[in-house]
């Protein structure tokens, strides 16, 4: 079949070479779903009203042919060299997940069906549409939106980056409720232990990084997974959880965060309502780029101007709303 283009070079339907990439990858690499819930993941993705995409669960072992596959037209972008567990690739519409052992180690397949949350919220984008530089091998297009960022849109990329903070945010909030709904108690009480918190304290309970007014940041448990070497958090973890707290400001914000990843209206209303809450705020977070600076340098952004720079915690450290 040609590849359907419309005016501008914009394509409505995944381009031919992506499709048989796709195919090929698809058919090659089979998932790994050993030991993971996934009626529980698919149960959990349904319940936050996310679409169904396709994400494939893979072992270190598998990273060769994956790489063969994707590599030439460097779909993969170097992901998976160091500690990446995730990610989509949006001209495709595939999510990949890779079993961390280490990770399973301390948390069991779990800290797997967290990813999968994560990367799923990434491929509930219903935007289909591809941008053409040249359909011609090799091919040059792009997805021009994913979700709430426009990864790979050359107009906008001019001005930086656009969007992470919602996009991000957004997979990580979504995951974030995962761990707070199925993580065993023994899990968050492990974690309380080794940041020598109250062993009686929540998912809910906030945590305290840093030390100095610059580098101090709060977080949730429910954003942490036990590590080998003691709790971690993963980057988009800060965008998370300042997007709770705006959702906290605005409870309809969640709603057009889920359903903007589908419906134009929705999308529209996003920056209606972060600016609703504090004038500005929407462009001013739709341009950190994706690095743990940047992010952390939001959420201090949105606890600063939002709730003037301090939030009411009960005597377990949770928010008081
Ligand atoms: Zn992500």
């Amino acid at each position: 079949m040609k590849d359907r283009i419309i005016p501008y070079g914009i394509l409505v339907d995944m381009p031919e070479g992506f499709k048989k990439i796709r195919k090929k990858l698809l058919r090659s690499v089979r998932s790994k779903l050993e030991g993971v819930n996934i009626k529980r993941v698919n149960e959990f993705s349904r319940s936050i009203a996310l679409l169904p995409g396709v994400v494939r669960v893979f072992e270190d072992a598998d990273l060769p042919k994956i790489r063969s596959i994707l590599d030439p037209m460097n779909l993969l972008r170097g992901a998976f060299s160091q500690s990446e567990n995730g990610m989509y690739i949006p001209e495709i519409d595939v999510s990949l997940v890779r079993r961390n052992s280490e990770m399973e180690e301390t948390n069991g397949p779990f800290s797997t069906e967290c990813v999968m949350i994560h990367e799923r919220v990434h491929n509930s984008s219903a935007c289909p549409y591809y941008t053409v530089l040249n359909n011609a091998l090799p091919y040059e297009m792009y997805r021009s939106r994913s979700g709430l960022c426009l990864p790979q849109n050359e107009a906008v990329s001019s001005l930086g980056p656009w969007g992470y903070f919602f996009e991000e945010g957004t997979a990580e909030l979504c995951a974030s409720l995962y761990r707070k709904t199925y993580r065993e108690e023994t899990q968050r009480k492990k974690i309380l232990r080794e940041l020598q918190r109250p062993e009686e304290w929540t998912e809910e309970s906030l945590i305290q990084f840093g030390e100095q007014d610059k580098s101090r940041y709060f977080l949730p448990v429910k954003y942490l997974l036990s590590g080998p070497d003691g709790p971690v958090v993963s980057v988009s973890s800060f965008a998370g959880f300042g997007l709770e707290l705006l959702c906290i400001k605005d409870p309809s914000l969640w709603e057009a965060l889920i359903l903007g990843r589908r419906k134009l209206s929705s999308l529209r209303k996003i920056p209606k309502i972060v600016n609703g809450i504090s004038p500005g705020l929407y462009g001013q977070l739709a341009r950190y780029g994706y690095t743990d600076d940047e992010f952390i340098d939001g959420l201090r952004r949105i606890i600063v101007t939002v709730f003037g720079g301090k939030i009411a915690v009960n005597s377990s450290c949770e928010i008081l709303f």
